[in-house]
């Protein structure tokens, strides 16, 4: 993993503050990183994680010593990292028994460092006894351990074991910080300005659209909006078919599009010049749209796009799911068109 405060997008201030306190030795035993997804908690936790368990010379993480080399490569005797794990099909949980084990790695004294950490991602999926358990070592540390919990849903954990840990928050990345980390990552100028429009100031959500198809998928979803009151039964079969057929994930970007035009087309009936659009860049097709979709419409199609989004982690086929999605849709085109008939 990188292990240099340079890796991280943004969030300077609250990096400064976390390496002043760890060159000074201030840092509190157990920490809590919160703030929305995909915005770097876990990386800054890392690098922190780097910082404290380095054995080289200043600047903290040297990148050369034993410490950091062994991070670097995944193989740190003294870090520990916990992450919910999947049983069957059920949501992913981090269990009593992974709290235990981990209690146990760090009861004994580190063997590379000074101190050991331990990284707790997504520490909101602890079920109750693993937050009790938890807490019981939060009460009564085990020497010197730092521990760093990450979480996008601070308010879902126990208020007791947020207590016992310093805040650190973390806000959205600004788009031209990520447009700039974005490029430097080697995306594409063009992708990269679009992607940090898109994001939601969430670097891990600009990558995850880029990787899925990003903007091929954007545009094959307004392609469908601008067909959808002509579409005939077969192409309904045939497209339900064809994305019925993609990884889950990419299934799901593209009804993110979906949901986003639509949010777009809501903000152009209020603002045909708004500037906070998603989609700026395809401004026109969408005002070009509304003469189709009125605004009742819309939001009808919008609660359609969310239900799609709920059936869709369910295990059904998918290629039923978007079947049904496909002809609620059109039906909604066709409501529409005998509307207007009556006017
Ligand atoms: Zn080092």
């Amino acid at each position: 993993m990188d292990i240099t405060w340079e890796s991280i997008a943004g969030h300077d201030r609250e990096i400064r503050r976390l390496r002043r306190m760890a060159d000074e030795n201030r840092l509190p035993h157990a920490l809590l990183f919160a703030g929305p997804d995909g915005i770097g908690k876990k990386r800054a936790g890392r690098v922190l994680a780097a910082m404290i368990l380095c054995q080289g010379h200043a600047p903290h993480p040297c990148g050369t010593c034993a410490s950091c080399q062994a991070l670097t490569h995944g193989a740190h005797p003294d870090y520990y990292e916990l992450v919910p794990e999947a049983q069957g099909k059920g949501t992913p949980m981090i269990r009593i028994e992974a709290v235990r084990a981990m209690q146990q790695a760090v009861s004994r004294y580190p063997v590379m460092s000074n101190g050991r950490v331990v990284l707790i991602d997504d520490a909101d999926r602890m079920n109750e006894a693993a937050a009790n358990s938890l807490l019981k070592t939060l009460e009564e540390p085990p020497g010197a351990v730092t521990f760093i919990l990450v979480t996008s849903a601070p308010s879902s954990l126990l208020a007791t074991i947020r207590s016992r840990c310093l805040t650190v928050t973390f806000g959205m990345i600004p788009p031209e910080t990520m447009r700039q980390a974005l490029v430097r990552r080697g995306l594409p100028e063009p992708d990269a300005e679009e992607l940090s429009l898109l994001a939601d100031g969430s670097m891990g959500r600009a990558i995850s659209l880029y990787e899925e198809g990003g903007l091929a998928l954007r545009d094959e979803a307004l392609a469908l909006l601008e067909h959808l009151p002509q579409i005939r039964m077969t192409e309904i079969w045939q497209e339900a078919e064809t994305k019925g057929k993609w990884e889950r994930p990419k299934i799901g970007e593209w009804v993110l599009y979906l949901n986003m035009l639509l949010r777009d087309m809501l903000l152009l009936y209020v603002d045909g010049g708004s500037r906070l659009l998603y989609h700026s860049d395809r401004r026109k097709r969408l005002l070009a749209l509304l003469d189709a979709y009125p605004e009742d419409r819309i939001f009808a199609m919008l609660s359609c796009v969310r239900d799609l989004q709920k059936r869709l982690q369910s295990n059904a086929s998918p290629a039923l799911q978007l079947e049904g999605f496909f002809i609620r849709m059109r039906d909604l085109c066709a409501d529409q068109i005998d509307g207007f008939r009556k006017r």
